[in-house]
């Protein structure tokens, strides 16, 4: 096991993409890490220059004590799992897991060890003479899991390795990882775009765009308190509201209500503010953001109110089916205490 350091990297492709910028970066030694972003922001390629898959073309990875940015990727002790998973398709189920071993030349009986070994952590065992034409999905992603494991890796790196599941398996795989990566404690870096299973999965989340880091924190950091109105966007199952506002007689005013500011700002400031639809209540009589209710969408266990507020602004929240309002009832919502934010109109940085 070992700590990850990324210092000043950027990986720049032939065709002058620079798809890394000057990135610095610290994983701890058996840390579970999300690299999180939309498609392009550069989290596949951190990912393969870590492994050595690219070259840095500034910077350096280290791992451990270790500065390997110019050792191959064979000698590195990085373990990687694609998105395709890319089985061997004639090979069984053991020789797959056992693939690693068998290229570093391990005797054949203790390669058929740590292919049962390990496939009875990942509940293989009944899989192992099959070939992966004959595994479904998720069994799949568990035989490309198994084979990184196999081999002791000082980091498993696993690129978008649930994307290929339906649903309902993906949960399911989702908390299947997540106990693995308990079990054996390797420091694990995975790359992904799915918000929501970065939040479920990371000790720690990096929120890449153009290359760089946008913030760095635990999800609860990272989903209470966004840094920047990009990641606020990101980040989320139903979007956070962004509404302009500014600061009048020293009370923040916003889709036609005045309200505390939440920090002190000079009059005339222009703002963002940044309320996610679960910390608004609907309330009578409290100083809130009041609006006709125009649609209402069911979200399951709760329903997805949208609010026209007098400024035209819209205003999300969610409620429970019981407290459902009448489209076209004036309502108002309550942010509850410490969950409004404010991001400057211009830098739309966190104020
Ligand atoms: P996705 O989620 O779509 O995989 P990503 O965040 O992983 O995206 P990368 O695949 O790292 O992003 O790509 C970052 C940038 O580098 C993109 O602009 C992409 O077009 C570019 N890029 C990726 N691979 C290459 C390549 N082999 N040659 C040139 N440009 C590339």
């Amino acid at each position: 096991m070992a700590r990850i350091t990324v210092e000043n990297l950027s990986t720049v492709y032939p065709n002058g993409v620079r798809a890394v910028d000057a990135l610095d970066l610290e994983i701890a030694d058996g840390e579970f890490f999300a690299l999180l972003g939309p498609s392009g922001c550069g989290k596949t390629t951190l990912l393969r220059t870590i492994a050595g898959l690219e070259a840095a073309t500034e910077g350096s990875v280290s791992i451990g004590e270790r500065d390997v940015t110019t050792v191959e990727p064979g000698k590195r002790k990085v373990a990687m799992v694609f998105q395709d998973y890319a089985l061997f398709p004639h090979m069984t189920v053991s020789e797959n897991i056992a693939y690693p071993l068998r290229v570093r030349r391990q005797p054949k009986a203790r390669q058929r060890e740590v292919a049962e070994r390990t496939a009875r952590s990942l509940s293989l065992a009944e899989l192992l003479d099959r070939r992966p034409g004959q595994l479904s999905g998720g069994q799949q992603q568990r035989v490309a899991l198994a084979r990184a494991v196999a081999i002791d890796a000082d980091v498993l790196l696993l690129d978008e390795p649930l994307s290929n599941l339906d649903a309902r398996l993906r949960l399911e795989a989702r908390t299947f990882l997540k106990r693995l990566q308990q079990e054996i404690g390797v420091t694990t870096v995975f790359v992904t775009h799915d918000q929501a299973e970065a939040l479920a999965l990371a000790d720690r989340i990096a929120v890449m765009e153009s290359g760089r880091i946008r913030q760095l924190g635990s999800p609860r950091e990272v989903f209470g308190r966004p840094a920047d109105t990009f990641v606020a966007n990101f980040i989320g199952s139903t979007p956070m509201n962004l509404i302009d506002g500014a600061i009048e007689n020293g009370l923040l005013a916003v889709a036609g209500a005045k309200l505390p500011s939440p920090v002190d700002l000079s009059d005339d400031s222009k703002v963002i503010v940044g309320i996610r639809p679960e910390y608004l209540t609907l309330a009578t009589g409290a100083a809130g953001i009041t609006g006709i209710v125009s649609t209402i969408e069911n979200l399951g266990v709760s329903s997805l109110v949208t609010l026209e507020c007098p400024d035209g602004s819209l205003l999300g929240l969610t409620v429970r089916e019981q407290h459902e309002p009448a489209i076209g009832s004036t309502v108002t919502a309550v942010p509850e205490q410490g969950r409004l934010l404010l991001y400057g109109k211009e830098s739309g940085m966190i104020l």
